[in-house]
């Protein structure tokens, strides 16, 4: 695959896990990458920026700094994830909140102030790290399935808003991929996952970074409101 142009690209919670991978990826390939965490560090090749999703104020900071050293966003990964599981009964108003606001709601604010310049550019690629789980269910994970299920409405209508003028927006939705966010599960958890997932194994970060690319890229124009697994077969049918 040859990409002639080197974009600027935001990545949210690009300094570990999946994020860090694609990162690392569009490193590789050649674009100028920022990446957002809370404490701004990020893999080398890229700008760190220190940007809490959770706040509107500092997401435009964060977009300013980031288009002053590399010019008008073009591709966005809205990756920034939290969990907070536990059984609904048990749940809080702040656990449900807390989540929301980060997956769901942090990503529309990232989709919204980089929506500006896409449209203004007539080119974009917007991609939004979702979770098999959001269309399959998780017990222990009303606040967090939801705020995933809610991302696939938001590239949809994104996509039915502006998709005309040059801009795609689209779901990754991972399987379970080793990262910090899934170290925290028992063993006993680990094993059941593997044996539900046809692949018979977790994924790793680089294969979820290597689906963002594809789709972030010249070629994946005409790919819009997708939700691409990438999850070694677990979610089939959902
Ligand atoms: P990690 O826990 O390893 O990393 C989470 C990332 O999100 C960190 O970079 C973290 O940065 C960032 N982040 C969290 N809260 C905020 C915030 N308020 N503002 C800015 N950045 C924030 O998770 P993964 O790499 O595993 O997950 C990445 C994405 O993939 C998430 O959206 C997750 O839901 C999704 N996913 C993961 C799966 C898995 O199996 N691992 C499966 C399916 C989906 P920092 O805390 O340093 O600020």
């Amino acid at each position: 695959m040859t990409e002639t142009a080197s974009r600027s690209v935001i990545v949210t919670g690009g300094n570990r896990g999946i994020g860090r991978a694609i990162v690392e990826r569009f490193v590789a390939d050649g674009h100028k990458v920022a990446s957002f965490s809370r404490a701004g560090d990020a893999p080398d090749g890229a700008l760190g920026i220190a940007c809490d999703v959770g706040d509107p104020a500092a997401v435009d900071a964060g977009f300013a700094a980031a288009e002053a050293a590399h010019g008008p966003v073009e591709v966005l990964v809205a990756n920034a994830g939290v969990t907070k599981d536990t059984l609904i009964l048990r749940m809080s108003e702040e656990d449900w909140a807390g989540v929301l606001d980060v997956n769901l709601t942090g990503s529309f604010r990232v989709a919204k102030r980089a929506a500006r310049s896409m449209i203004r550019g007539r080119w974009g690629r917007i991609v939004f790290t979702g979770s098999v789980v959001g269309l399959y269910g998780s017990p222990g994970q009303v606040n967090y399935s939801s705020s995933k299920a809610a991302l696939v409405g938001l590239a949809r209508s994104l996509t039915r808003e502006i998709g005309g003028r040059g801009v795609t927006a689209n779901v990754v939705a991972p399987g379970f991929i080793e990262t910090d966010m899934t170290a925290v599960l028992s063993e006993e958890l680990v094993a059941k996952y593997k044996a539900t997932t046809p692949a018979g194994r977790l994924g790793q970060p680089e294969e979820v970074a290597a689906a963002i690319a594809f789709l972030a890229s010249e070629q994946a124009g005409f790919i819009s409101g997708a939700v691409i697994p990438v999850d070694g077969g677990l979610g089939m049918g959902h």
